[in-house]
């Protein structure tokens, strides 16, 4: 019965908790380039070190961006319990996007004012992060002694994809059977959601090629912007009322990602122009190119996600003699849910309620993030994301995280790691 000894402790840690996020979002961890990974990980790395973590560097040679001016360095620390058991692993990815513009304060100077911690990252996810590190030291501060094992990985590279991060991690065996059973992300999806999971996503590029001509006489060419023109016209009339009308059993949100969507990213037909140097291209479009973003749902089947785009394709050059085209996929990844019966996510919503006095809620999330990559690759893993921030600062000027989420995310994510691991942490 150890639920009031581990929350008093945790409370008691509020300060040092709104230090160490000050300390994470003082590192300036910008992807891209992906800049003060190494420091950043290494001041997660000592901390657990001096904890009794066994901490591993894990470096993704080769990954996008690696090289010795941004080396892609992740820390994975790893505290055994005294007996064999599951292990619970936080992973929290330390890399951030770009501060831009609209700041009040300074982005990486780890501002605290009003109960919140102001920067880039504190949402997402530092924060998140931080809590997940005090809540472990709280557990090994009350002395409480646990089966099977807990681990803290801070990974990074999660803004462009996570190849170098947690995909490398998962690649490399860190979440294999034995190693690993369930992953909690404290991604910021607010502190009383969990978020099951995320849809899949296709990106294509789709070229429309024609036959160049005389701008004075386009008959004599064939426009591959009239085609992509009329491939356009099949998407809005037939694809965009059909993915609409598709509706998911995943609880997306907001409500419109609850539908399969498709949105044109760009577009660009016939040659580049030099109008300022007065000199336009004149001639007909022999290539448009468009790069799509498909976003599907568990309902949904790779195959048949890029068939009906085929399709409608095939139907525009059946139309024009002389059109063709070609679909380069650039990125694709499967859809993934955990289910929500599952004890990760019933053990979740349990300490949810009790810490908070209010039921969990459901979520999954309208873009992909790291937990892909433990489906991809550990497919017997239990994975959410679950954390403090709130989902609508992320990547804002003003970023902010309540200090009191933190603390009650921390009370929530350490009940959660001992039930999962067997300890009797009672009902408090
Ligand atoms: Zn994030």
């Amino acid at each position: 019965m150890w639920t009031k000894r581990l929350f008093e402790t945790i409370e008691a840690k509020r300060g040092e908790l709104t230090a160490l996020t000050c300390d994470l979002v003082r590192f300036p961890t910008v992807n891209p380039p992906g800049e003060a990974y190494e420091p950043c990980a290494r001041f997660i790395g000592d901390r657990l070190a001096a904890r009794g973590f066994a901490v591993t560097y894990v470096r993704a040679h080769g990954s996008p961006g690696d090289g010795d001016a941004h080396p892609r360095i992740n820390v994975v620390a790893r505290r055994e319990g005294t007996r064999p058991g599951p292990c619970v692993h936080f992973n929290g990815h330390i890399d951030v996007v770009e501060a831009g513009h609209g700041w009040s304060v300074d982005p990486f100077a780890g501002v605290v004012r009003d109960g919140r911690v102001w920067g880039r990252g504190t949402a997402d996810m530092k924060g998140g992060l931080a809590a997940a590190i005090v809540a472990v030291e709280a557990i090994l501060d009350c002395g409480i002694e646990f089966p099977g094992a807990i681990e803290i990985s801070g990974t990074v590279d999660e803004e462009s994809g996570g190849f170098g991060g947690l995909a490398h991690l998962a690649r490399h065996g860190w979440f294999a059977p034995g190693r690993v059973d369930h992953v909690i992300i404290p991604e910021p999806l607010d502190v009383d959601r969990v978020c099951l999971g995320h849809r899949g996503v296709w990106w294509a590029e789709v070229e429309v090629k024609g036959r160049i001509g005389h701008g004075s006489m386009p008959f004599l060419g064939v426009n591959a912007i009239r085609g992509m023109a009329d491939f356009l016209a099949l998407v809005e009339t037939e694809l965009m009322p059909k993915l609409a009308a598709r509706r998911t059993r995943m609880p997306c949100v907001p409500d419109g990602a609850r539908h399969a969507t498709l949105n044109l990213n760009s577009i660009h037909g016939g040659l580049a122009e030099a109008v300022d140097e007065g000199l336009p291209a004149p001639v007909v479009a022999d290539s448009c190119r468009l790069v799509l973003d498909r976003r599907w749902l568990v309902e949904e089947d790779r195959d048949a996600v890029r068939a009906e785009v085929i399709e409608l394709l095939d139907r525009m050059k059946a139309r024009t003699a002389g059109l063709d085209y070609s679909v380069r996929d650039l990125m694709g990844f499967e859809p993934t849910m955990t289910e929500a019966d599952a004890p990760l996510v019933a053990t979740l919503d349990h300490w949810i309620h009790r810490v908070l006095d209010r039921p969990a809620t459901h979520v999954a999330s309208p873009g992909t993030y790291d937990q892909k990559h433990v489906a991809r690759f550990a497919p017997h893993v239990a994975c959410v994301a679950y954390g403090p921030g709130e989902l609508d600062l992320a990547h804002q000027p003003d970023e902010w995280v309540s200090i009191d989420d933190m603390v009650a995310s921390a009370k929530i994510m350490a009940a959660t790691a001992l039930s999962l691991l067997g300890v009797d942490v009672g009902q408090g």
